[in-house]
């Protein structure tokens, strides 16, 4: 960076945070430092504490460097990068609740995430209740004597219900609880956590980070109540992510903003051409007016990434099986944010417990990539084509 002076919008930050040319003998990017031992020039300097670096495992100039970039989009004091997206999950939930603590998680969380609360949480005597993802200040009646912190996922990777971060972080701070999101969705670029009142902010940087489909990681940004605690939880769990993976996503986060912008693009038309198909009973876009809480996007969000969901028409599952098995561009995959198309089929109802699922049709959720998306609507469109015929067999 070479002016700190000046507030640089996102999209100049993230081309020029996390390097510095003239430390590396004026190449762009830094170098890939491989290494677990770190070395002293003599036992002063090792006994002082006050060297840079120490040992692999508590960081390098390479991972500096992504974290320099992240907190400077997140506005954090500190990032944590973790080894996946459920790690920096469940690293949040050990960084804010301990033995006897109570936790308020949304009802539409990633269903990974409610496995570690129902699991392994429980076992360490953290209790989890689960929330209508509506819920604004009335999530005060939920909270107990014990209650840590608010787990909170805008919009639901599922099934897009937004949440009022604001509404919840003002209650929190009444009670000194913690307020944690999960915004691999809209990424930082689109909506910022800490700014809306959230002590960390977390990303499956798997997803837009990355965005080549290639490597797995997750990041954790601290506000300042957070960040020392995070860190800790950081140091004592020894999370590490290897040098090549943070490499892949420092140069994966250099492209983000103009990936975001064609996927947002291409998804909203798609979404929008979906809602005229005669096989849609809804399509699930928080960027598309017809969503129940677009007001609330517009409100807090600056742009919507590619990953929707639409509801079918009720039909038998052999025609959505006709429909997704034959696309041509879209492949059968959970993990999203790719530079390629992907749909899964879903069920809702199995997964929450706090509210209702009525839709009785199918969820088809689409991440789109980018590619033209006149090719993804003609793939489609024949999709609906065979679904249909699927139903007169
Ligand atoms: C994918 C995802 C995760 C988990 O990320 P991994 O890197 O696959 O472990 C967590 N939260 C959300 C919302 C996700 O979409």
């Amino acid at each position: 960076m070479s002016d700190d002076r000046i507030e640089p919008s996102p999209e100049t930050l993230l081309a020029h945070k996390g390097r510095h040319p003239r430390d590396h003998h004026g190449f762009v990017n830094p170098p890939v430092y491989h290494g677990s031992t770190v070395t002293f020039p003599d036992v002063a300097t090792m006994l002082s504490g006050r060297q840079r670096y120490t040992y692999g495992r508590h960081g390098s100039p390479t991972t500096d460097a992504l974290e320099e970039v992240l907190a400077a989009l997140e506005g954090a004091e500190g990032v944590v990068l973790c080894p996946s997206g459920l790690s920096a999950v469940t690293t949040a939930i050990l960084a804010v609740a301990g033995a006897g603590d109570h936790i308020l998680v949304v009802d539409s969380v990633y269903a990974p995430a409610r496995r570690f609360c129902d699991g392994m949480a429980k076992r360490l005597g953290i209790e989890t209740t689960y929330y209508d993802p509506a819920l604004g200040a009335e999530i005060e009646s939920l909270i107990r004597p014990n209650t840590r912190a608010i787990y909170t996922e805008t919009p639901g990777s599922l099934t897009f219900e937004l949440q009022d971060i604001d509404a919840l972080a003002a209650v929190a701070r009444r009670h000194n609880l913690l307020v944690v999101t999960d915004n691999t969705w809209a990424t930082p670029l689109f909506y910022k956590p800490l700014a809306h009142g959230a002590d960390i902010s977390l990303m499956a940087g798997t997803k837009y980070v990355v965005g080549h489909s290639d490597v797995l990681i997750g990041t954790v940004a601290a506000g300042p109540r957070a960040w020392k605690r995070l860190k800790e939880v950081r140091t004592d769990l020894g999370l590490s992510v290897g040098p090549d993976d943070v490499n892949l996503s420092l140069r994966g986060l250099r492209t983000m903003a103009v990936r975001l912008a064609r996927h947002q693009e291409s998804g909203i038309a798609v979404a929008r051409w979906l809602e005229d198909r005669p096989e849609v009973a809804r399509v699930l876009h928080p960027a598309l007016p017809s969503h129940p809480q677009h007001a609330l996007y517009a409100r807090d969000f600056t742009g919507a990434s590619g990953l929707f969901s639409f509801v079918t028409r009720p039909a038998p599952m052999k025609a959505v099986a006709a429909m997704l098995d034959g696309l041509a561009y879209f492949g059968l995959g959970y993990s999203w944010g790719g530079f390629e198309s992907l749909a899964i089929v879903s069920d809702p109802k199995k997964i929450r417990t706090a509210t209702a699922w009525a839709d009785d049709g199918h969820l088809i959720r689409l991440h789109i990539g980018l590619e033209n998306p006149a090719d993804l609507i003609a793939d489609l469109e024949a999709g609906f084509a065979r679904f249909n015929g699927a139903l007169t067999d």
